[in-house]
């Protein structure tokens, strides 16, 4: 052990509070103060914390079975798969525990299906402000300096192009392309949304082309836009897409989504995972994806995503010399900031509010799916308080 070193790899830049208890969209401090949370563990904790159906569905799952491996099948799993099968494009789901291991394996499958048409064809485009992740792949996939610097070689294969340039991609995309991976909106990014106009017209390219069209809806999926996945808005579908956060509800839970077309080549022994769709993430996650769909969740997500839009419009109003704008759609909002971001989130945090920031100078606010309007109206009451603190 050297004495001076943290016990704790120093990775991350943590804020000096200890939560002990989560209920819906509220966390309670060791100190006992509570915070309502616009943070939701980064759009994870979709229905909010300690939801009452999930920690049943972990509590029955858990006195049941935890862990068998993928050397057997799985009924949950199953059940899951079906499930997403049932509510998407996809033809079939590969779990993971993580987006990056969605982002991963994407990556694979992309490479997969290329190789088995027996085409030289391995460049991936994404796109600048991206974040699929943190491993290898991953961060050269996204390409940012901040992110890869001192982690070279990177991994060939990707080209990023600029946010929102259409005659860079047309230039790029052509039939020696082999995918175009994007988030149809950006979350680390700063709340960027690719207009739907856009996400169509790269499907046609896409089919122009051959690209496989690969979308990761790892933070703006699963209701965060006010449909089941952002896509939907523009009425396209991907070839693979990335899951994970809010699939889970908390429980580390991710998913591949694909059509047959594009997963066919990935066949017994081309790809694995120990923990990946294990009965206790499943049994978590099928609740999940029963109770988003369930009639009127995403209308609800819908109008109060509308009602703090609206709320965040009067406040930017009010505060010119602190925020500049709104960006996102559902609840998944964003502030983009005249003052350091991190300024206001700390503010916030002083008025018991949670936010996060993102790159581009945005707070996000990525509440629980479950948020009440009452607790929005309370949350824009506070974030007003923090505001007039800094003005
Ligand atoms: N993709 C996107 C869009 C994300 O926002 C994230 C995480 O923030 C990831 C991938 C990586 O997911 P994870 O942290 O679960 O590995």
């Amino acid at each position: 052990m050297t004495a001076a070193f943290p016990a704790l790899l120093p990775t991350y830049n943590r804020t000096p509070l200890r939560f002990v208890r989560g209920e819906g969209s509220w966390l309670t401090e060791a100190s006992g103060a509570r915070y309502l949370d616009l943070t939701s563990g980064i759009a994870v904790n979709a229905l909010g914390h300690a939801h009452p159906a999930l920690v049943q569905a972990l509590t029955d799952q858990a006195q049941a079975l935890w862990h068998v491996s993928n050397l057997y099948r799985i009924p949950a799993q199953e059940a899951l798969a079906e499930a997403l099968v049932a509510h998407t494009f996809a033809d079939t789901a590969f779990f993971t525990n993580s987006g990056t291991e969605a982002a991963e394996l994407a990556i694979k499958m992309v490479r997969r299906y290329w190789h088995d048409q027996g085409a030289d064809r391995t460049t991936i485009l994404t796109f600048e402000g991206a974040f699929h992740g943190r491993s290898t792949g991953a961060i050269a996939a996204a390409g940012s300096e901040k992110m890869t610097a001192g982690f070279g070689p990177l991994m060939p294969g990707f080209k990023t192009l600029p946010w929102g340039d259409h005659d860079a991609l047309r230039a790029a995309l052509d039939d020696t392309v082999a995918a175009v991976m994007v988030e149809p909106v950006q979350g680390e990014g700063g709340i960027r949304a690719l207009p739907d106009a856009c996400l169509k017209g790269l499907r046609d390219l896409c089919d122009a082309t051959g690209a496989l069209m690969v979308l990761d809806e790892v933070q703006c999926g699963m209701g965060r836009t006010g449909r089941l996945f952002a896509h939907e808005w523009a009425g396209v579908t991907p070839d693979i897409m990335m899951v994970a956060k809010g699939i889970g509800g908390g429980f580390p839970l991710g998913a591949v989504l694909a059509t047959a077309k594009a997963a066919r080549p990935m066949t017994v022994g081309t790809h694995g995972s120990t923990y990946g769709g294990n009965p206790l993430a499943c049994a978590v996650g099928a609740k999940v994806v029963e109770i988003i769909t369930a009639d009127g969740f995403l209308e609800a997500v819908r109008r109060k995503g509308g009602q703090m839009r609206q709320q965040l419009e009067a406040l930017v109003a009010c505060h010119p010399a602190v925020f500049e704008e709104v960006r996102g759609t559902g609840l998944m909002l964003g502030l983009k900031c005249r003052m350091p971001n991190t300024d206001i989130v700390k503010a916030a945090q002083a008025a018991f509010l949670l936010t996060v920031p993102a790159a581009d100078n945005v707070i996000r606010l990525l509440p629980p799916l479950t948020i009440s309007e009452d607790d929005i109206t309370e949350s824009l009451r506070r974030l007003d308080q923090a505001a007039s603190t800094l003005a």
